[in-house]
């Protein structure tokens, strides 16, 4: 008896000692694309990376284009070593081999997050309108597909003719809510004050949406649609997890963007990421997250 204690204590002690406890769990491999935009992408791509890496769940790598009108033959991200890739990109068109490998990495299954004007790239490439189910700007018209808002809480589909993609006067705006089960906003409030920042409306395309997760009210009064506009969703393309974020202009200085500081688009960008890494979100609300009256900034995207 006193042998077999003996033994158990001996089993307790080396358990305890090096090598049995529990490891950090590898850290999600995020790229974030950028190099051209009609936006402060500078600034924009770098906020991204500290958000992502300062959440202290992804080790984030930055790889960016030549500049507009420049060579792009060297542009080779390899799509495939990540486990999502962020895009902050709106310019030139890739290489053919390029598109061709972030084609094989969406369609295998890859996790993306479109960020805000990602969703203006690439007017004429029908496979990134799918990836991205609705986009604005650069052309797009309703050859591109239907106008999608909701109306009276239901979606909308309408072909009327005219451009895809405005947005009214940036403001503060309350976030709507529209499924509340999804592990993106499990646990998040219904409604929240957004921080002052643009809302896309108007935006069309193949309308290919998966989860529709939030929307906002475009108010006439402030230059928008006088819609109920989808702001946050998941797209239904095969296999892949793509999360579309429309928040987050990016202003002119690092100290100066709100929409990016607003705690609301953090959590976003965060939950979103690690759901389109992993198609599961173990990451808490934070306790500063913005309220259906107040938002709420982190001017050092770090979390408290
Ligand atoms: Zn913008």
């Amino acid at each position: 008896m006193k042998r077999i204690f003996l033994y158990l204590m001996t089993v307790v002690a080396l358990l305890m000692g090096s090598g049995v406890q529990a490891k950090a769990p590898r850290k999600l491999k995020a790229l974030v694309v950028s190099g051209q935009n009609n936006h402060n992408w500078q600034v924009s791509h770098q906020v991204l990376k500290l958000i992502l890496d300062h959440s202290g769940l992804f080790e984030t790598d930055i790889v960016l284009t030549a500049p507009a009108g420049g060579d792009m033959s060297s542009f080779r991200p390899e799509f495939h070593r990540y486990d999502v890739v962020v895009l902050d990109y709106n310019g030139d068109r890739w290489p053919a081999e390029t598109d061709a490998a972030f084609l094989k990495y969406v369609q295998g299954g890859g996790g993306v997050v479109i960020y805000h004007a990602a969703d203006n790239a690439f007017a004429g490439w029908e496979e990134f309108n799918r990836i991205i189910a609705l986009g604005g700007w650069e052309g797009r018209t309703e050859k591109s597909g239907p106008y999608y808002y909701l109306k009276d809480g239901k979606p909308v589909l309408d072909n009327t003719p005219g451009p895809g993609g405005s947005h009214g006067q940036q403001r503060e705006y309350p976030m709507h809510v529209r499924h509340s089960k999804h592990p993106i906003v499990k646990g998040l409030p219904d409604n929240w004050i957004h921080g002052r920042d643009e809302m896309y409306d108007r935006m069309r395309g193949p309308a290919n949406i998966k989860d529709l997760l939030y929307t906002g009210w475009a108010d006439a009064a402030t230059g928008g649609s006088g819609r109920e506009e989808p702001l946050v969703f998941t797209v239904d393309y095969g296999k892949a997890r793509i999360f579309h974020l429309m928040l987050g202009h990016c202003g002119p200085t690092l100290e100066d963007n709100p929409a990016m500081q607003c705690v609301g688009f953090q959590t976003l960008l965060l939950r979103g990421a690690e759901w389109a890494a992993t198609g599961k979100v173990k990451q808490p609300v934070p306790s500063d997250f913005p309220t259906d009256r107040t938002p709420s900034f982190r001017m050092d995207y770090k979390p408290r």
